[in-house]
């Protein structure tokens, strides 16, 4: 197997960083010109593009793509890449409240194995099946293996949870926990089992839950890239600040083993759980807690939306500041 796998954003950004400018920079450089058309609400910058159309609902578009030996390793099982590369792609339309209607795959593959393809359309039904998503169409091509999906969703108009609107005194909600899709990665690394290596290849998308609390979410993000860095982009997008209380963040039972600064920097900066990451008004929470329990997914309080001031963006409850790229401190 090759080099190890850290988290999507982490890999993306060692492959650029030799041209100083890291994944969003160069985004924003090259592909944020010219993002307005008609019908165009949300374009790039949030976990899916909103478009109008007319009637009562908005379109969501959101793309992803894996790449083998970069993404996932050589040699990856089909059904667990086929399911991981499609639920990870609908944890966007999660993260938005919407439904997940429709997706199209494009799949890039060394030859026609037909045991392998048979994998790897069972997997991606299973994750298809969450929230009855058709497979609308796609492309298929020979080459090095890589995986595109692109899923189109819905959501009635004006109710699309964004990335933009958390508000001072906002509670900050983590659904699940978190850390064990990162701690798999380092026994995929060395190719040994270990109990969490279920995290990590079968994340579930949020669908229903997200919907359930989307009347009351001003904010929300999936966790791909790690809790501080995530929470980052909405503190950002909202031009506010936050407090954290590390230790409320529910850490996956296979952490149990490591001692707490350990688990914190997997919990904190580990990527690739596709939790989801919202921000609401306190005045809500019984009814948060209500959807919990109805959904049977943890949802818990674990930090507060503050004034955006001078200095750290986020801040442990010690008044510690939290950096969202290479947090080591525990
Ligand atoms: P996510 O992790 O939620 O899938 P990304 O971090 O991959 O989102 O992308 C961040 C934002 O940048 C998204 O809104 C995405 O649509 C946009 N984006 C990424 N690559 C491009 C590109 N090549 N052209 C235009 N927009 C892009
Ligand atoms: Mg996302």
């Amino acid at each position: 197997m090759g080099p190890p796998l850290p988290s999507k954003r982490k890999r993306a950004a060692a492959h650029l960083r030799h041209h100083q400018l890291n994944e969003f920079d160069i985004i924003k450089r090259f592909f944020l010109a010219g993002r307005t058309g008609e019908g165009l609400k949300i374009g790039p910058g949030d976990d899916c593009a909103v478009v109008e159309v007319s009637g009562d609902e908005e379109l969501l578009m959101t793309t992803d793509t894996l790449v083998e030996g970069v993404h996932f390793p050589n040699q990856s099982m089909p059904a667990n890449l086929a399911y991981r590369s499609c639920a990870t792609a609908l944890s966007d339309i999660a993260a938005m409240g919407g439904r997940a209607r429709w997706a199209s795959l494009a799949l890039t593959a060394p030859d026609f194995d037909e045991e392998w393809f048979e994998s790897f359309v069972a997997g991606f039904k299973r994750a298809l099946a969450i929230d009855s998503t058709s497979l609308i169409g796609g492309d298929l091509t020979r080459g090095p293996l890589s995986i595109t999906w692109h899923i189109t969703g819905t959501t009635t108009k004006n109710s699309a949870i964004l990335r933009s609107g958390a508000q001072i005194n906002d509670q900050i909600y983590v659904t699940g926990n978190l850390g064990g899709a990162a701690y798999a990665l380092e026994f995929l690394q060395q190719e040994s089992t270990h109990p969490s290596l279920g995290r990590y290849w079968s994340p579930i998308p949020r669908l229903d839950l997200a919907r359930k609390i989307a009347f009351a979410a001003t904010s929300c993000i999936d966790i791909s890239d790690g809790f501080l860095a995530d929470l980052s982009h909405i503190l950002r997008a909202s031009k506010v600040a936050a407090t954290v209380d590390c230790d409320a963040i529910p850490s996956h039972g296979s952490l149990s083993e490591l001692n707490r600064s350990q688990r914190l920097v997997h919990v904190l900066s580990g990527g690739d759980d596709y939790e989801l990451c919202f921000t609401a008004n306190p005045k809500h929470e019984a009814k948060l807690n209500e959807i919990s329990q109805q959904c049977e997914v943890e949802i818990s309080r674990v930090g507060t939306i503050t004034e955006s001031k001078q200095g750290p963006l986020i801040r442990s409850n010690e008044g510690e500041a939290l950096s969202a790229a290479g947090y080591q401190h525990f």
